[in-house]
C-alpha cells in the first residue's frame, strides 16, 4: 500500500503551495448572470476513512490528466487516489450530464486531489456534433459534489478553398492546410464524372465553398460543400447542393441536373487509395494495361463498395482473382472486385446491393503481390473500360423541387464566382 502510493505521488504533478495558495480556499464561481447549465447537488459525504494514510501537509494539491483509456472512470479514479466513497458521488452527480458508461477511451480526465480527497474531476470530451466540452465536478464548501457542462460556443463560417492540382488532387488539397474528409466531400459531388484516382492531370483547378464550424478558435469540422467546381483542359464542372423536401442531399448542375449517373467512378473512398500519389505513373497501373480492370492499391481492410445498385452473381473464391463478388446492374452491366481479404456482412449470391454498399474488403488473395482493389467491368460480356462507360444521368430535379433549387442557385453560383481562380 505504501509503496503503491508513493509510485502514484511521482507520477502526479505535485504542487506544495503556501496555505491555499491554489485551492483549499477556492469557493465554486458564483452564478454569472449569463444563463448557466444545471448545478446538481448531493447529500455530503463523510470524510472516507482511510486506515494507514501518512499525514498530509496541508493544502497538498496534487494534479493529474490522463487519457481515460480502456478502463471504466471509477477504476482510473480509484487508481487517482481518489477515495471510494467519493468516486461513487462524484460519478453519480455527473451522470445527468454524462453516461460514463458511454465514454471513449480518448477522453481526458483530470483529477485534482486536495490533502488527498478530491477536490475537482473534470472530463474533456466531444459533445454532440463533435463540440468540445468539459463537464467539472467541484466539492462545494458544504462538502458535497457539484457538477456542470461547459460547451464552447461555435461559429459556422463560410469559406473558399482553391487550388491548382501539382501532382495530385490529394497532395494540392493537404498543402492547402485541408483534411482528407473535405477531400471526400468534394470528390464526392463529382463522383460520377472523374475518376480523381486516374483522370487528374497537373494544372486542373479546383475550387469550393465549404461551412466550417469553430469552436473558439479552434477548427472542428465542415458542414456540406455547398457548391464546387472542377476545371479541366477539356471541360469545367461545377456541382450545387440541394436537399429536397424529404430530406435527400444531392449535387446538380446549374439546369437542376442530376451530377451523378447510376455508376461511381471509384469502388472505395478516395482517401483509401494509396497510389493517390502520383497515380498515374504507379507501376502497377502500368503492367496493368496488359490485363482488364483497374488496380487501386489501398491497405488490407480498406472498405469496397458496389459502384451501382444492383444484384450479387456471385461472392467466392475465383482462382487468379482470389475473394472475388461479382454483381449484375442494368443494362447489362456487370461488375468485379477481385483480391478481397473478406467479404461483407451478410452479402451473398442473388442478394439486392445498394450503391456504396460494402461488398468487401481490399486484400491480396488470388494472384496478387500485395494488397489492392482490381476492379473490372463487362457490358454484354465483354470487357469495357469504367472510365469511359457512358451510362444516363440520375434523375434531376422537376417542378417545385426545381424552383426551390432556382431561388438559390444565383447565390452559390456568386459566391464559387467570387472565388479567383487561381
Ligand atoms: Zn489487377
Amino acid at each position: 500500500m505504501k509503496s503503491q502510493r508513493k509510485r502514484s505521488l511521482r507520477r502526479h504533478v505535485v504542487r506544495l503551495g503556501l496555505l491555499c495558495s491554489l485551492g483549499c480556499g477556492r469557493t465554486p464561481v458564483p452564478p454569472a448572470p449569463a444563463p448557466q447549465p444545471p448545478v446538481l447537488v448531493l447529500a455530503p459525504q463523510p470524510a472516507p476513512q482511510i486506515p494507514d494514510a501518512p499525514q498530509m501537509p496541508p493544502a497538498l494539491v496534487t494534479e493529474h490528466q490522463q487519457r481515460l483509456g480502456r478502463e471504466p472512470l471509477g477504476v482510473l479514479l480509484l487508481k487517482s487516489g481518489v477515495g471510494h466513497e467519493d468516486v461513487v458521488s462524484s460519478v453519480a452527480v455527473m451522470q445527468p450530464l454524462l453516461d460514463v458508461r458511454r465514454m471513449r477511451p480518448s477522453e481526458m480526465v483530470g483529477v485534482r486531489l486536495e490533502s488527498g480527497k478530491l477536490s475537482q474531476l473534470t472530463i474533456r470530451r466531444a459533445g454532440d456534433d463533435g463540440i468540445p466540452q468539459t463537464i467539472t465536478v467541484t466539492r462545494a464548501p458544504s462538502g458535497a459534489f457539484e457538477s456542470r457542462a461547459d460547451s464552447l460556443e461555435i461559429r459556422k463560417v463560410t469559406e473558399a478553398v482553391s487550388g491548382v492540382v501539382k501532382s495530385t488532387l490529394y497532395e494540392s488539397m493537404i498543402a492547402l492546410g485541408e483534411s482528407p474528409s473535405l477531400i471526400n466531400q468534394f470528390v464526392d459531388v463529382f463522383g460520377s464524372a472523374v475518376d480523381f484516382y486516374r483522370e487528374v492531370y497537373n494544372g486542373d483547378a479546383f475550387k469550393l465553398v465549404v461551412e466550417k464550424r469553430y469552436a473558439g478558435d479552434r477548427f472542428i469540422g465542415y458542414g456540406r460543400v455547398v457548391a464546387a467546381e472542377y476545371r479541366q483542359a477539356s471541360r469545367t464542372l461545377r456541382g450545387f447542393a440541394h436537399t429536397s423536401g424529404d430530406g435527400r442531399p444531392g449535387y446538380y448542375d446549374d439546369k437542376g441536373r442530376s451530377l451523378l449517373t447510376a455508376f461511381l467512378k471509384t469502388p472505395m473512398e478516395f482517401t483509401r487509395i494509396t497510389s493517390r500519389f502520383g497515380s498515374r505513373f504507379h507501376p502497377v497501373l502500368k503492367e496493368n494495361k496488359a490485363h482488364n480492370g483497374v488496380d487501386y492499391g489501398a491497405p488490407t481492410g480498406t472498405p469496397v463498395w458496389s459502384v451501382a445498385d444492383g444484384k450479387v452473381l456471385s461472392a467466392a473464391y475465383q482462382g487468379a482473382c482470389g475473394n472475388a463478388v461479382m454483381i449484375q446492374h442494368s443494362n447489362g452491366i456487370l461488375t468485379g472486385y477481385c483480391h478481397l481479404s473478406r467479404f461483407g456482412a451478410a452479402i451473398k449470391t442473388g442478394m439486392r446491393i445498394n450503391q456504396k454498399q460494402v461488398i468487401g474488403y481490399v486484400g491480396t488473395t488470388g494472384r496478387s503481390t500485395g494488397p489492392h482493389l482490381h476492379f473490372l467491368m463487362k457490358k454484354n460480356g465483354g470487357y469495357v473500360n469504367p472510365q469511359t462507360l457512358d451510362v444516363p444521368r440520375k434523375q434531376g430535379l422537376a417542378g417545385a423541387e426545381l424552383e426551390a433549387f432556382k431561388s438559390v442557385l444565383p447565390s452559390l453560383a456568386t459566391q464559387l464566382d467570387a472565388i479567383p481562380s487561381a
